[in-house]
């Protein structure tokens, strides 16, 4: 795969998220640089903009992004 569409904004990928995993920079490369789209920021972000994403949300919270994108739905 390639490179995330929202790298260049992407606060997780920018190190401008409070408590950074330890992990991070193993995240950005399965993640960011590889498999974006199983990302949870990704997941939100591509339905409801980048802006929507809440700032603690990390890469592998995707049930809790999975939850965000149902509420959605119900609404
Ligand atoms: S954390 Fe997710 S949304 Fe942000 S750049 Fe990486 S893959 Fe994209």
């Amino acid at each position: 795969m390639a490179n995330c569409e929202f790298l260049t904004k992407c606060p997780f990928f920018n190190n401008k998220l409070k408590n950074m995993p330890t992990a991070a920079d193993t995240m950005k490369n399965i993640y960011c640089r590889w498999n974006f789209i199983k990302c949870a920021r990704y997941k939100v972000a591509i339905v409801l903009g980048s802006e929507e994403v809440p700032s603690n949300l990390f890469p592998r919270d995707t049930v809790r992004a999975e939850k965000i994108l149902a509420q959605l739905s119900q609404k």
